[in-house]
């Protein structure tokens, strides 16, 4: 199967939101809302989702109390969210709340359950940091521990890089799933991604979604920047 294509939603306003939704939401896509577009006008997004039919992904990297991510996740369940981040870091009672409250609201709407991927470390967060967050070990270890502690609670999968898919697919099995970001067509630019792969890299990879935001939603033409990775995914639009 080739990677699912998931486009950040990552504008200042709805109405560039919603020129973009126009443009793709009958392509084989999901679109990713983050913290920008949520907590901008997420409401008013929502609505033009659900009006749309289109699937989407709320990338909310909850990490609250177990108590309140289980209230949040009840709140945030609707038709079409397919997808939904939370901090692994959150610890495995929040984890396993998150999957519990997705499962128990999608039965409750009779709509299929949201998965639940978790974020391990942010890539942000370098060696340097680790000690002062009171972690041990390397980057590497420290995001295979937590994808470990996903998997144990339940969760889809994770969010890491390309570079991480092998060894977290070897680790934790070829069905839990991975979610990839700093992807970059091949000739576009980089923007603040210091490590990028190719569309065809992630599907060489094993990679099950794989986010692409300002490539496709910054070009002067989104729907034909969506198509060109659709194709390089070998996903007819
Ligand atoms: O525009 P670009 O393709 O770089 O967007 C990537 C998206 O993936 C953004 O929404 C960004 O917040 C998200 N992301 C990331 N790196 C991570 C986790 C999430 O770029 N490690």
């Amino acid at each position: 199967m080739p990677p699912r294509l998931v486009v950040a939603l990552d504008l200042p306003t709805l109405a560039g939101a919603e020129r973009v939704v126009d443009a793709l939401h009958d392509l084989d896509l999901t679109f990713k809302v983050g913290y920008e577009s949520f907590y901008g006008y997420g409401a008013a997004l929502i609505e033009r989702f659900e009006a749309r039919g289109a699937s989407y992904m709320l990338d909310l990297k909850l990490h609250d109390i177990p108590r309140t991510v289980h209230a949040a996740v009840r709140s945030l369940v609707r038709p079409g969210v397919a997808l939904m981040t939370v901090h692994a870091q959150g610890g495995r009672e929040m984890l396993e709340l998150a999957v519990e409250a997705a499962g128990e609201r999608a039965a409750e709407l009779g709509i299929p359950a949201p998965r639940v991927l978790a974020v391990t470390l942010l890539t942000s967060i370098g060696a340097d940091d680790l000690p002062t967050l009171g972690l041990g070990g390397a980057v590497g270890e420290n995001t295979l521990r937590l994808a470990g502690l996903a998997r144990a609670a339940r969760c889809a999968g994770v969010v890491c890089s390309v570079g991480d898919v092998a060894e977290i697919k070897r680790s934790l099995g070829a069905d839990f799933a991975v979610l990839c970001p700093g992807i970059r067509p091949a000739g576009s630019a980089h923007g603040d991604q210091k490590r990028v792969a190719t569309p065809a890299d992630a599907r060489a990879a094993g990679v099950d979604y794989i986010v692409v935001g300002r490539p496709i939603v910054a070009d002067a033409d989104p729907r034909e920047a969506a198509r060109a990775v659709l194709d390089e995914l070998g996903v007819s639009a």
